[in-house]
């Protein structure tokens, strides 16, 4: 049973996220479902500015699920070469698409378990589809979305199914999909894997991990302090006097 108290606190948080990012939104460019579905393939283990500097060329020779379903594996592959992982992503793109055509006559489909059945296409995307395609709710939990969830103390999960449905539960629908996009920009911008800007962030006084790192600080800081009455005092006599 979740406490009042941390949903309190995890509101309080997500409001103060709300208003540092207030434009926060899916980074990835696009202009269809099918195109923001493509984009989020390719931005597994890669960032969303190298999957936007590929998408272009992607979308500019093959801007439909029809004409990418009848695409050649190796010019795909040509492409998106820079994304990383790019001969099962290329797989993944084709497959989605055909798919596409032939079992949803041409349609992205709108819930999680038509998106999923897509090759290439888990949760996470298709959480990301319906969160930002289709307007409606859903908790992505991306790299950024976990490592935050953990350190902030909203989960102790690390299987990121788990980690949604605890997010799930501890906020209300309607912010589920506002949730990921500012957690994702918060990642980016102050809460690093490697280096955490925990002095500086808003919510360090209500996340688990800032107020480890704090109180850490504040005591090393007052470690160097060292009181007056403990300080020895040096006599001056002719030998020590500059
Ligand atoms: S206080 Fe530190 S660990 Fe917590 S969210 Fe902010 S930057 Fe991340």
């Amino acid at each position: 049973m979740m406490s009042h108290k941390k949903k309190d606190s995890a509101a309080e948080t997500l409001k103060i996220l709300k208003v540092m990012y207030p434009d926060a939104e899916c980074a990835l460019t696009h202009s269809s479902p099918w195109q923001l579905l493509c984009a989020t393939i390719l931005s597994a283990q890669c960032t969303d500015v190298r999957v936007n500097m590929v998408t272009p060329n992607l979308f500019a020779a093959y801007p439909t699920a029809e004409s990418l379903a009848c695409a050649q594996q190796e010019d795909i592959e040509k492409i998106v070469q820079s994304t990383g992982f790019f001969r099962q992503k290329t797989k993944s793109l084709i497959s989605m698409s055909q798919d596409i055509i032939s079992r949803f006559n041409g349609e992205l489909p709108q819930t999680i378990e038509e998106l999923t059945s897509l090759r290439g296409v888990g949760r996470k995307t298709a959480n990301v589809i319906i969160g930002v395609a289709f307007g409606g709710d859903g908790v992505v939990v991306d790299t950024h979305v976990k490592r935050l969830s953990k350190r902030i103390g909203w989960t102790k999960q690390t299987d990121p199914v788990k980690i949604e449905q605890e997010l799930m539960y501890l906020f209300p629908r309607n912010d589920w999909t506002l949730l990921g996009h500012t957690l994702i920009w918060h990642g980016r911008t102050v809460c690093m894997a490697r280096s955490p800007k925990c002095m500086k962030c808003p919510i360090n006084n209500l996340c688990k991990e800032g107020i480890k790192r704090m109180t850490a600080y504040e005591s090393a800081a007052n470690e160097k302090i060292i009181p007056l009455e403990s300080v020895d005092r040096i006599k001056l006599d002719d030998h020590n006097c500059l």
